[in-house]
């Protein structure tokens, strides 16, 4: 593999309850793909149903912490009282395998990979409609009111955000978002300044 044939890094926000989480299922489920997920780490307590290792790394927050110290995270950012980062090792290993890197994260970690990895590509998701979001993170209810409206307040803070992403994605249907995904992963590797070298090689060999 050439030097350049390094994967594209996708990074996914969006308020909380948006339905990201959906969404990444969504892509992953499609029969073509070069994507592989990192898994985050966070000192949340697992919701019933999650797996230690495919949904989250289950850490508490002295091994958080240890992590930060070490140079270990990506990015990382404390969100409704818990830490939540992007192990690096994982991400680099993966990119320099030419892997495409899909991350779901939220606002501020996605800002600290814009500092760090500018040609990532950054997409936020959007719901429909601002009742449409309350109406799903009421509907979760794995969490108590006082958690719920952290989340709707954070949620519409995080709306604001929008601005700083390359795409805006709305999450009408799940296969409409994932579909809108795909053509925008398509449409970045075309982008010049990522194909051209390739192009360049093909009239050397000529
Ligand atoms: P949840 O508790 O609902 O699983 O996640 C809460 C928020 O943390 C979501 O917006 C999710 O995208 C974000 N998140 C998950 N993993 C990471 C991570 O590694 N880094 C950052 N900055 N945010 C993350």
């Amino acid at each position: 593999m050439k030097l350049n044939d390094r994967g594209l890094l996708i990074v996914i926000s969006g308020p909380s309850g948006v339905g990201k989480g959906t969404v990444r299922k969504a892509l992953f489920a499609r029969e073509k793909h070069n994507l592989e997920y990192s898994v985050s780490m966070t000192t949340r307590k697992p919701r019933e149903g999650e797996v230690d290792g495919i949904d989250y790394y289950f850490v508490n927050r002295d091994e958080f912490q240890q992590r930060i110290n070490d140079g270990k995270l990506l990015e990382y950012a404390e969100f409704v009282g818990n830490y939540y980062g992007t192990p690096i090792d994982y991400v680099e290993n993966r990119l320099v395998a030419g892997k495409e890197v899909v991350l779901e994260i939220e606002v501020q970690g996605a800002m600290q990979v814009r500092e760090k990895m500018p040609d990532a590509v950054f997409i936020f998701i959007v719901p429909p409609s601002k009742r449409a979001l309350r109406d799903r993170i009421t509907k979760r209810a794995t969490e108590s009111e006082e958690i719920i409206n952290q989340r709707m307040e954070k949620a519409e803070r995080e709306f604001n955000m929008a601005h700083k992403y390359d795409y805006i994605v709305v999450n009408d249907t799940v296969e409409n978002a994932a579909d809108r995904i795909m053509a925008i992963i398509r449409a970045e590797h075309a982008k010049t300044e990522r194909s051209i070298h390739r192009y360049m090689q093909m009239l050397e060999v000529e």
